[in-house]
């Protein structure tokens, strides 16, 4: 084993902080990624193979890595991509345009995750001779056991399938080898860590340099193990076993925008509510990656262009939903300005402060939080990669300190302990074992009132009086659509 694959074993996989994005993986005679039986993605060391004919054993995987904190960090990268002129924002990294808005046609934005402008970008992209193809993720159709895998599309009919948020463990190693074996003119979707780890390989890898013209970022919270998607719909009667799709996503006429739905199977008589199933809220961050701890980036600063959900008033009252956008490239905001002229899209100007706001929960985990449980992690004596935020216990009081490490037990606890409800069968067992860790967070974050209204018991007596009204709507939504008929405002 070369030294750099030993080090990334030992520092990054063994550490936790492996986000399993396969940047390692391509190409390379030793590394692969592999699903744990935590639902999770991660790098292993395998047997070397001699095909495909490996084309990185000379690279230094510490250095392509994005968790590892060898190679460039994310200003240092997004610097070299945008230029020094170009305005900069701690929070938001560097912008050329800002803005809110969603695509005008009602179909595509209820279809979307937040305003459906991703979707629309780059079908432009790909009209306007911009870009070949598009690398982004669909329901996965290559076989195996993910339901999600990214995917290559030319199309706007291609495009569609791909569109809402996947809460799923994907990897990147194999789309990249597409991309390396097939000429064209790429752009590719991702979280900011995948936006990261593409930059640091396209610095040692000049045909996928050549080929990835635009990285189109999203915003992040945080990434999920499969756990994620098999909790909320075992909730609804569906096993782990019987998942075969989930729409993370679904939208709900008459709610405000962040209280959408999830739907196991396309079966929209199986749908619900994320705030109805228990300890479901980002917040509480069940099945969270370990490795998203140690992330600081929210708004892919090295993406060439990163759209979000528009957390911010009035825009998430819309059920139908709307995007915050952040342009770094001239030519991506000209895109954007002319959907605008045309009417194509809605667009509004927005600041700094908007979109800040829109995020300003995850900017907290992911800076002052971070700094805490980098100085938990030098405590202990334990190695952790370099990152820009310095370790430090004394930015926050103790009972902000006491919540961060409590979050990031209570995600680590939570895999650990649906891998055994998983093993066992049952989904009470996770909940049994889960509601006291779940209960004391709310407790110490928002008093006891919060705590036994969030509580696993509550939650179990309000979904048997209250009957789940998700289905009734979705059928009249469809029902109406299919008439032409108004939906609800
Ligand atoms: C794991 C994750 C966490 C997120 N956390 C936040 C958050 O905390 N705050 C926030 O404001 N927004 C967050 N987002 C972004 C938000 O949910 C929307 O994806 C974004 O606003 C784009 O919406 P849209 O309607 O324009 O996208 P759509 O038009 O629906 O298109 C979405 C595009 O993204 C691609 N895609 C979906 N999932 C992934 C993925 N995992 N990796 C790469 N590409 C993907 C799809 O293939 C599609 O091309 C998150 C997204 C993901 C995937």
């Amino acid at each position: 084993m070369n030294k750099s694959a030993q080090l990334l074993k030992d520092k990054v996989v063994a550490g936790g902080f492996c986000i399993g994005c396969g940047a390692c993986a391509i190409g390379s005679a030793v590394m692969r990624i592999v699903e744990t039986d935590e639902g999770l993605l991660q790098a292993q060391v395998g047997e070397p193979v001699s095909s495909p004919a490996p084309i990185r054993e000379e690279m230094d995987l510490m250095t392509i890595c994005p968790m590892s904190g060898v190679g460039d960090d994310e200003t240092v990268l997004a610097k070299q991509l945008f230029g020094p002129d170009l305005e900069w924002n701690e929070h938001i990294g560097h912008h050329n345009a800002i803005r809110v808005g969603h695509v005008a046609n009602q179909k595509d934005r209820e279809g979307g995750s937040s305003g459906g402008i991703t979707t629309w970008l780059l079908g432009e992209m790909l009209q306007r001779n911009m870009i070949d193809y598009v690398a982004h993720v669909i329901p996965n159709q290559l076989g195996g056991t993910g339901l999600f895998a990214f995917g290559i599309s030319s199309s706007d009919a291609d495009l569609a399938r791909g569109r809402k948020s996947t809460y799923y463990p994907v990897e990147m190693s194999s789309i990249l080898q597409t991309i390396r074996n097939t000429p064209g003119r790429y752009a590719i979707t991702a979280v900011p860590c995948f936006s990261k780890a593409l930059r640091l390989l396209m610095q040692q890898d000049p045909v996928l340099n050549d080929r990835i013209v635009f990285v189109v970022g999203t915003v992040c919270g945080h990434l999920k193990s499969r756990f994620f998607g098999e909790y909320l719909a075992w909730n609804q009667g569906v096993k782990p076993d019987q998942l075969q799709a989930i729409d993370f996503r679904t939208k709900i006429p008459g709610r405000s925008a962040n209280e959408y739905a999830f739907t196991p199977n396309r079966d929209y008589t199986k749908a619900a509510l994320n705030k109805s199933v228990f300890a479901a809220n980002w917040e509480v961050s069940l099945f969270r990656y370990d490795a998203c701890e140690f992330c600081d980036d929210v708004f892919a600063e090295t993406a060439d262009i990163v759209m979000g959900d528009a957390w911010i008033m009035p825009y998430q009252q819309d059920w139908r939903g709307n995007n915050i956008i952040v342009s770094r490239r001239a030519e991506l905001s000209a895109v954007l300005e002319e959907g605008r002229v045309s009417g194509a899209i809605v667009l509004s100007n927005a600041s700094i402060e908007d979109v800040v706001h829109s995020q300003v929960g995850g900017l907290r985990h992911r800076r002052e939080g971070l700094a805490v449980r980098l100085a938990h992690l030098d405590q202990e004596g334990k190695w952790r990669p370099r990152k820009r935020v310095e370790a430090s216990f004394t930015q926050v009081d103790d009972a902000r300190k006491e919540l961060y490490l409590r979050r990031t037990q209570l995600s680590r606890r939570s895999i650990e302990t649906f891998r055994f409800a998983r093993s066992v069968g049952s989904l009470t067992v996770f909940k049994v074992l889960i509601s006291g860790p779940v209960f004391a967070y709310y407790l110490r974050r928002y008093g006891l009132k919060r705590a036994i209204r969030e509580s696993a018991v509550l939650k179990m007596i309000r979904r048997l009086l209250r009957p789940n009204r998700i289905p009734f709507i979705l059928h009249a939504q469809n029902k109406s659509a299919l008439e032409g008929k108004p939906l609800a405002k």
